[in-house]
């Protein structure tokens, strides 16, 4: 028998999905390593192993990104709150909102606006979070580095999965989700690298 405590259900243990991850299923899997860093218990890596510093050099495929700006970049969130969950990043390592450069400023704004516009497209969603988690105690997994979240919303998207096991339903495997956003991206224009454009 498995003991039960308050932390577990059914044998579950309810402290973190990190625990059920050898549950085998038919999903494949894709191992991004240097971005592993997301649930080293909440230690934030250093800045030469930032995962939001070293993705722009790597390929598009292997650090899933969708786009590409000219003081930011797009990414999928590698540990998704839902199916499309991106992430906008400012190529310069800095931590706080108001660290950011007009510059950075109008174009995680434009970035944010073009992935509303493309998620909505290729995936119909009812509706977004859109946010910022500014340092550890709001929230943010690597709060060194700048990020801003949106969240894909569906009218149905919330089931009892979150709730007893702290684990979301994907229905698409991250490198398809990449893929289908990367194609749907308009190419890019000089307005959207412009802070003055309009
Ligand atoms: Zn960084």
């Amino acid at each position: 028998m498995v003991p039960v405590s308050d932390d577990e259900l059914d044998g579950i243990r309810l402290d973190g999905s990190y625990d059920i991850a050898g549950v085998p299923d038919e999903f494949q899997r894709l191992w991004t390593p240097h971005r592993m860093v997301y649930i080293q218990n909440g230690q934030q890596p250093p800045e030469h192993e930032c995962p939001f510093c070293m993705a722009p050099g790597m390929t598009d495929e292997d650090a899933l990104i969708v786009a590409r700006g000219t003081h930011a970049y797009v990414l999928l969130n590698l540990f998704p709150y839902n199916s499309g969950h991106l992430l906008v990043c400012p190529y310069r390592h800095i931590a706080q909102y108001d660290e950011a450069s007009p510059e950075e400023v109008a174009e995680i704004g434009s970035l944010t606006q073009t992935a509303m516009r493309v998620i909505r497209q290729v995936s119909r969603s009812d509706g977004f979070n859109l946010g910022m988690n500014q340092g550890r105690i709001a929230g943010a997994g690597i709060a060194d580095h700048l990020h801003q979240h949106i969240v894909p919303r569906w009218a149905l998207d919330s089931n009892f999965f979150p709730i007893i096991a702290k684990t979301k339903a994907l229905p698409q495997i991250l490198g398809d989700v990449r893929q289908s956003i990367a194609d749907a991206w308009p190419p890019s224009s000089p307005a959207d690298h412009t802070a003055t454009a309009e």
